[in-house]
């Protein structure tokens, strides 16, 4: 095993007491590395040092924690392209999408560094005279990050930047299928002048690690991203042991493409939307409401776009859509296909594995047509780089249907009408919403997350980001009579 190898307690690198082989998604024969798995003990120990590290941190001050998360921001933004590319090798996203993401994680860090000095309060009047009341945030204590793969970095970036610029100590518990990712952050992080013990890597499988760290009641707020069901149970523990808890996970988001809408357009940012990153997106446009007037014309140009896209090794010049990140979600794209076909979707392109010069999780873009809404592939997060459309017959039609959802985290209208975007606006339900652009891609300073089941809690990001990483202490001071 290598020195730095998943498991990273009270400022030293450890082994786990076993170990993951990983291999890149774009070619089976290039093994990553082998990653160690925290054991019980090590977790507890994280939990305790991260306890242990958390006032002296808070005690550092502003100008400390500003300093230390703009050195780790400004050192991932230089090191976009060579961290980007292990992330591209080990998850499967292009290169260019790769990089994007490790300059994007920077920013959350110096978005923080700053947000770490506009820690303001209130002051009020009390009812009672003589009496002063002030309200300050204070640190919530020892959060705990449970993170996905499909985006191995920015996610833990935007979830441990707050978390630490508002003075907490951080357990990490990242996607066991992107460990180099992890480590590549955690190694920019252990280089600070920060307390031992503030920030721990704790690497291993979620039923196992995961759980445990989720149950554990040394953690005082668990961020979480991922699925639906693990989320619930999340939610579940977390209420057990009244532990704050924030989550984002998954959705199906709409796009509506309105029969005023530039068309092409609607068609490249619907295909953007649908298979940018394989379709692997909590915010992947998978549900097209297309007026009736413009459904034909379309269908047609999205098929075109969807087939012309060069889908191949994540670091190969020129790849447009990379692999599926393993192969059990590779399994599972081609199981929807199989059963949008039976509930009688009609599967207009893609959909197979494709053999590539290497052995990868290579899949075609699929489009879906003629579907309706109460179909399982329209209600379930498939998390491939499958989208579908539905026909509506007016506006009024294609809102109704996009709302018809358990989900809602992002939502797009393609239209030339003002009345309709603002409309689509005020009655969509969706934590964000796109007016002529992709449903997918948001911006790193204002708040991220959605209603329903796709988020709980406060939300993430911004000046938002601090109602779940700080608690508020309303203190009285009465001062007394000058003698
Ligand atoms: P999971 O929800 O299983 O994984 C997300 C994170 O939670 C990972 O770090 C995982 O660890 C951890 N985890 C898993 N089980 C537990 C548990 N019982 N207690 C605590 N932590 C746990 O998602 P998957 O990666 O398995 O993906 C499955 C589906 O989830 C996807 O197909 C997609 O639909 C959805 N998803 C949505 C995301 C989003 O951004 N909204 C992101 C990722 C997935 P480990 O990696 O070890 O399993």
């Amino acid at each position: 095993m290598t020195a730095n190898n998943g498991i990273y307690i009270a400022g030293r690198w450890e082994n786990g007491t076993t170990g993951i082989e990983n291999r890149n998604p774009s070619d089976l024969s290039d093994v990553i590395g082998t990653y160690g798995q925290a054991s019980a003990t090590q977790l507890d120990e994280a939990l305790a040092a991260a306890r242990a590290a958390q006032p002296v941190w808070s005690r550092a001050g502003v100008q400390k924690r500003h300093d230390v998360l703009m050195a780790i921001g400004t050192e991932l933004m230089a090191r976009a392209e060579e961290i980007g590319r292990l992330l591209s090798r080990e998850e499967g996203k292009p290169l260019a999408e790769g990089k994007g993401e490790v300059y994007r994680a920077g920013q959350f860090f110096t978005y923080f560094a700053a947000e770490a000095l506009r820690l303001h309060g209130d002051l009020a009047e009390s009812v009672r005279p003589g009496i002063e009341i002030d309200v300050r945030r204070e640190a919530v204590g020892v959060v705990a990050i449970v993170s996905p793969w499909n985006f191995p970095v920015a996610t833990p970036a935007w979830k441990i930047a707050p978390a630490l610029a508002f003075g907490n100590a951080v357990v990490w518990k990242p996607a066991n299928i992107t460990p180099a990712s992890a480590i590549a952050l955690t190694e920019i992080i252990a280089r600070q002048d920060i307390p031992a013990g503030l920030f721990n890597l704790v690497s291993g499988p979620g039923r196992d690690v995961g759980q445990r760290l989720i149950e554990s009641s040394a953690v005082d707020a668990i961020s979480f991203t991922g699925s639906v069901p693990v989320g619930r149970s999340i939610a579940a523990a977390a209420v057990t042991n009244m532990t704050k808890v924030q989550m984002e996970m998954g959705s199906k988001n709409p796009m509506l493409v309105m029969d005023d809408a530039d068309l092409d357009l609607s068609v490249a940012h619907a295909a953007n939307a649908a298979f940018g990153g394989t379709g692997q997106k909590c915010t992947a446009a998978s549900r097209l409401i297309v007026h009736e007037k413009i459904h034909d014309a379309f269908v047609e140009r999205l098929v075109e776009a969807a087939k012309a896209l060069r889908v191949g090794h994540a670091l190969e010049e020129g790849t447009q859509i990379g692999p599926v990140v393993s192969e059990s979600q590779l399994t599972q794209n081609l199981e929807y296909i199989g059963l949008g076909q039976s509930e009688g979707a009609e599967l207009l392109c893609g959909g197979d594995r494709l053999e590539r010069p290497t052995e990868g999780y290579f899949m075609a873009p699929a489009v879906f047509a003629n579907t309706r809404n109460d179909m399982r592939i329209n209600r379930e997060e498939m998390f491939a780089p499958v989208t579908s459309v539905i026909k509506a017959g007016s506006y009024d039609e294609a809102l109704a249907i996009a709302n018809d959802s358990e989900f809602g985290l992002t939502a797009g209208i393609m239209t030339g009408s003002l009345a309709r975007a603002s409309h689509f606006r005020a009655n969509m339900r969706a934590g964000c919403i796109m007016v002529n652009l992709p449903t997918a891609g948001t911006d790193y300073h204002v708040p991220f997350g959605g209603r329903g089941s796709s988020s709980f809690g406060p939300r993430e990001q911004g000046r938002y980001a601090a109602e779940f990483y700080t608690s508020v202490k309303t203190a009285y001071v009465a001062a007394g009579d000058v003698s």
